[in-house]
């Protein structure tokens, strides 16, 4: 391993990953690599988690296209030396900011979306100008078998490459010299990650995860709610870190949303064997721990198949219950009613923060409310989970749910280092600011930095 590194930094301090040109070619090469390797990524998500081909291509592959899209359009003006404004005091110089690589950099991946997932800080990576070495999550094995594939192909390892294997792996990573690390992961583990980077002081991007309430009021479009909530729980099995992992619903309103939420399921999955998998055993094992039999009030369909797990509506739920005691990362959905949002907003607050927060309601001064008073990291009203899809919005957590963002030009930043510089005229001195000083020069200087 410390020879990849080694190679990887000899590689970056030879210059080469920092013009333009460099950075705008391996970009355009990765959108081939992955064109060339398409259909088997598909059978490998679907192998993996048993992602429908539709979903592994907008959740994972189209979702990457469009970023390497929206970098190699960008790059330019990313990569721009900005002027800023200089102080009239500083007279005869000018200043400046560019953002530089950081260097050899280290993404660790987690499993649900096991190929965008470390892709799409990739993209930043390289328009950023540096050297990566890629961690993916060991838990879906075909996916990491055509990553390793697809980088040997297409890319040298001194400036990409995949490292595969167990959380000992992993903790071997950690303990190298890299010049940043991006962790896409639990909280517990993103813990770890922070200890060990701060044994040599490398920069981190933590991504992640919690859990993420949707707040429904009373005179929200109900049907609609159901139908945006029951898309973005039930994608990828609930396995995604901005699913809504609970419901808070307005009591008055609770029998008459959770028809429609039932409804929205058979909608949406006529055929439920075209919803995802569980990843496996041990993930199975937990959900299923955090079902209540007796608070079930929707199963859909009793179907042992592999580690298919039935989305499951749980009612009458307490924050006692087990199933609020966790992340869930599931196809669970509890629901819990209010009659006073402002006890909502009063309990709410005493949480972790939240990566996402949706709120579904048609009144314009509870959503400034609410949005107003909670905090999380990325957060949607009358929708759920698409606002990560737009690159002009950076994408983090606060709190436990993460540090630093990304997506869009904030990739390349994550990845960079704000450099900054000023610059002098040699024509005149002021000579103020020098020895030896006088009482007329500490009149002067007085009256400027007041
Ligand atoms: P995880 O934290 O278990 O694993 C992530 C990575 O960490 C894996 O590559 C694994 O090899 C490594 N790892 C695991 N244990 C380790 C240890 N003890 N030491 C060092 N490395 C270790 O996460 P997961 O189960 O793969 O993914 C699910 C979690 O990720 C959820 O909490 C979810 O919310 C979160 N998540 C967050 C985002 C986001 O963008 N914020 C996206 C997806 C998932």
């Amino acid at each position: 391993m410390l020879d990849i590194l080694e190679r990887q930094k000899q590689f970056f301090l030879s210059d080469q990953t920092k013009s333009y040109e460099f950075r705008k070619k391996q970009l355009l090469l990765l959108k081939d690599a992955i064109k060339s390797y398409e259909q088997d990524l598909i059978k490998a998500l679907y192998d993996d988690l048993h992602k429908s081909a539709i979903e592994a291509f907008t959740t994972e592959i189209g979702f990457v296209y469009k970023s390497i899209k929206t970098a190699v359009k960008n790059l330019k003006k990313w990569m721009r030396v900005k002027k800023v404004k200089t102080p009239f005091f500083m007279i005869g110089s000018k200043s400046y900011m560019m953002y530089e690589p950081l260097g050899t950099v280290l993404i660790i991946g987690p499993y649900n979306y096991p190929f965008q997932l470390v892709i799409e800080p990739l993209i930043g990576a390289i328009a950023a100008g540096n050297t990566v070495v890629i961690k993916p999550s060991e838990y879906t094995a075909e996916t990491e078998k055509v990553l390793v594939k697809m980088f040997d192909e297409y890319f040298s390892d001194s400036f990409i490459k995949v490292v595969t294997g167990d959380k000992d792996v992993t903790s071997q990573l950690l303990d190298l010299k890299f010049d940043h690390i991006f962790f896409t992961g639990s909280t517990e583990v993103g813990k770890i990650v922070y200890q060990k980077a701060s044994e040599n002081l490398i920069p981190v991007t933590l991504e992640l995860g919690g859990k993420s309430p949707t707040i429904v009021l009373k005179d929200a479009n109900l049907k609609l709610a159901a139908r945006r909530i029951v898309f973005s729980k039930f994608l990828n099995a609930g396995q995604t870190c901005i699913a809504p992992d609970y419901i808070y619903v307005d009591k008055s309103v609770h029998d008459e949303f959770v028809e429609y939420l039932k409804e929205e399921i058979k909608n949406q999955y006529p055929d439920i064997s075209t919803m995802g998998h569980i990843v496996n055993q041990r993930h199975y094992q937990r959900l299923k721990g955090l079902i209540k039999k007796e608070k079930i009030i929707f199963e859909y369909e009793k179907n042992e198949n592999g580690y298919f797990l039935s989305p499951i509506i749980m009612g009458n739920v307490s924050w006692d219950d087990q199933v609020m005691q966790e992340e869930i990362f599931g196809p669970i959905l509890p629901i819990l009613e209010f009659t006073d949002i402002e006890k909502v907003i009063a309990l709410l607050k005493t949480k972790e923060k939240p990566l996402a927060l949706y709120l579904f309601t048609n009144n314009k001064l509870k959503m400034k409310e609410v949005f107003n008073r909670l905090s999380f990291g990325n957060g949607a009203i009358n929708e759920a989970l698409m606002q990560v899809a737009n690159p002009n919005l950076p994408f983090g957590g606060v709190g436990q749910s993460g540090m630093a963002r990304y997506h869009g030009v904030y990739s390349f930043r994550a990845f960079s280092h704000l450099k900054t510089f000023t610059k002098k005229s040699v024509f005149f001195d002021v000579k103020l600011a020098y020895p030896p000083y006088s009482k007329g020069k500490e009149k002067i200087i007085r009256k400027i930095l007041k």
